[in-house]
């Protein structure tokens, strides 16, 4: 009952399976012992009954008293026993698999978070864990211990009497046969559901990120109407998938109920042609109220129990996606970065197709090429953000798809056009490119970034907090924070992605100087758009619709008149364009 499909189903972790064993379990027995009240019962009416019909003397109180407190002891032991097992230990279930799966989407290629956007991801993480929660505490142990305990009492009533327990217990397969008839119907509508809610939160992110496009092309009118639609479709769904399993499960719980009327109607027809005597049916009466109420809790949440399979599915989901992993241990000969015949795709779409060449150590090696030709691809490649699809690119003679992301990455030192921030203030967002320096290093770098300037208009200087991703401040001033980072983190790799395009060209004479400390003796792979930038390369590597066109030194490529010199003589033209 409780196999690897079983955990795999409910996405629980392994602790999570032994708990839920053992919430069975003590369900099991908390039912057993509730039965052994019911049998205290009958044994006290029947005294009475005895008393009163026959004549006998009446019972000595004492046993059935001591026989009540130790039902009361027991019951309050094992009901705490329960309790701990399917409420207490769930909420460290919780905690153990929203860890495994943040421990798992650390590892995975980046590639993987373009695929999934990071609205449903979050959802995961929070809402699924969280509908996933409902049902290991309030159903798993509950339901299966109530299957077990269920059974062992049916048979103890069978031994009893066949008929009766038929009239009994006829309801309970009907009832959970109904469920699980319609359970395909509760889970394509809370599928339904979950998809209506994530375009309305896909709606909200994408309407607050782009509040000022919105604005300022005047369309919030329209933006809002299609939000308002998303928001009604969802409160549609929702009712419609509500009223759906309620009226199964009120059915349910309805039919398993019919079993009162029945055993009463076949037990008075026993009684009447002489077969059972009263008390038989009274037994009866009384357990079978005990047989519905364990399944009484579940029921209310099986359909949550079917609906979390999609849960389950989106858990399993990124459990199942391979991790980027690799050796912790990265020892390469040098830092010569080699693309050997690398090809890639993003989806289908080849972007790279068998790209070879070779970024020395003490060396700028420079990407240029139309725009949408791979270059940032390549950039990203060689930092395995993402696992190129054929051929090799080795560092220092390494394979880097055999060294683990997080020892590769300590190697490298990135600056690319889109700088992720942290909600932090200026000085631990530089501090992230090297952990645990002190503040006097952190401002050397930010200086040398000519981070100075503008951190010195902010309120509170290196410690003003900068907003989610860097929200307060200026394309040129992430881009010089970014470079900050990298000074500070001195990576022996340096990959540059248009690092000074959205600088002015004070700011960026200013970089450039600081660029240059950066650069010097590393390896060092730059994109940039604006040639001048890339004339002062040592090589320089010419993209083209995926494939390396040319490559050289700038004054071979410039007498060779193929495609980086038209490139130049375009961009020069472009410059001396002026306005009116
Ligand atoms: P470049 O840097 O030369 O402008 P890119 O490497 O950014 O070119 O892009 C190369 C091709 O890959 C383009 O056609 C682009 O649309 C596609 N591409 C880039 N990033 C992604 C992505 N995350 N998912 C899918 N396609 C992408």
């Amino acid at each position: 009952m409780f196999s690897k499909n079983f955990q795999r189903k409910y996405a629980l972790t392994d602790q999570g399976i032994r708990n839920t064993r053992k919430g069975a379990f003590w369900t099991v027995i908390v039912n057993l012992i509730v039965m052994g009240g019911m049998g205290i019962l009958y044994q006290m009416t029947t005294a009475f009954m005895d008393t009163l019909t026959d004549g006998q003397p009446l019972p000595a109180a004492l046993p059935f008293i001591g026989l009540a407190v130790l039902f009361v002891l027991l019951s309050f032991v094992t009901h705490l026993q329960q309790y701990q097992a399917t409420y207490g230990l769930v909420y460290n279930e919780v905690k153990a698999t929203r860890l495994s799966l943040a421990e798992r989407l650390r590892k995975l290629p980046l590639g993987y978070f373009g695929k999934r956007d990071l609205a449903d991801l979050t959802e995961t993480l929070m809402g699924d864990v969280n509908r996933m929660e409902h049902v290991w505490s309030h159903v798993l142990g509950y339901l299966y211990g109530a299957y077990i305990s269920t059974t062992v009492i049916a048979v103890c009533l069978f031994v009893y009497d066949w008929r009766l327990a038929i009239a009994c217990l006829w309801g309970v397969p009907v009832a959970f046969g109904l469920l699980f008839g319609t359970r395909k119907l509760s889970a394509r509508s809370s599928e339904r559901t979950k998809k209506a809610a994530l375009r309305v939160s896909d709606g909200i992110q994408e309407a607050l990120e782009n509040v000022r496009e919105i604005r300022a092309t005047n369309q919030e009118d329209r933006y809002l109407d299609g939000l308002y639609q998303k928001i009604d479709a969802h409160e549609r769904v929702t009712i419609q998938g509500e009223l759906g399993t309620g009226i199964f499960v009120n059915a349910a719980s309805v039919i398993m109920r019919l079993g009162v009327a029945t055993t009463i109607l076949v037990g008075a027809n026993l009684i009447l042609s002489g077969q059972i005597d009263f008390m038989l049916l009274f037994l009866f009466l009384l357990v079978i109220t005990r047989v519905y109420a364990p399944f009484d809790q579940s029921l209310a949440l099986i359909a949550e129990m079917f609906i979390s399979q999609v849960s389950a599915d989106r858990m399993n989901e990124i459990y199942d996606t391979p991790v980027a992993d690799g050796a912790d241990h990265f020892a390469p000969k040098g830092h010569d970065i080699v693309f050997d015949h690398v090809s890639f795709a993003y989806d289908k779409e080849t972007v790279l197709d068998r790209v070879s060449f070779t970024a020395r150590e003490g060396e700028v090696t420079a990407l240029v090429g139309p725009s949408g030709s791979g270059k940032s691809t390549c950039a990203r490649l060689a930092a395995r953000l993402w696992d190129a699809t054929g051929g090799t690119i080795r560092v220092g003679g390494v394979d880097i798809s055999t060294v683990d992301p997080e020892a590769l990455l300590a190697d490298y030192s990135m600056v690319f056009q889109d700088v992720v921030l942290f909600d932090d203030t200026v000085m631990e967002n530089i501090r992230l490119g090297r952990r645990g320096a002190t503040d006097e290093e952190v401002r050397a770098a930010a200086r040398a970034a000519n981070c100075d300037e503008f951190v010195h208009r902010l309120p509170n200087g290196y410690d003003t907090p900068i907003g989610e991703n860097g929200a307060r401040l200026s394309g040129g001033e992430r881009q010089r924070i970014s470079i900050a980072r990298a000074l500070l983190k001195d990576a022996p790799i340096v990959l540059l992605d248009e690092a000074t395009a959205s600088l002015d060209v004070e700011n960026e004479t200013k970089v450039q100087g600081a660029l240059s400390r950066l650069l010097t003796g590393k390896t060092v792979l730059v994109i940039a758009h604006r040639m001048r930038t890339v004339a002062a390369a040592d090589k320089i590597v010419v993209l083209a619709e995926g494939r390396v066109a040319e490559e050289g030194s700038p004054a071979d490529l410039m007498k060779k008149g193929g495609l980086y010199r038209r490139m130049v003589e375009l961009q020069s033209q472009s410059e001396s364009w002026k306005l009116g």
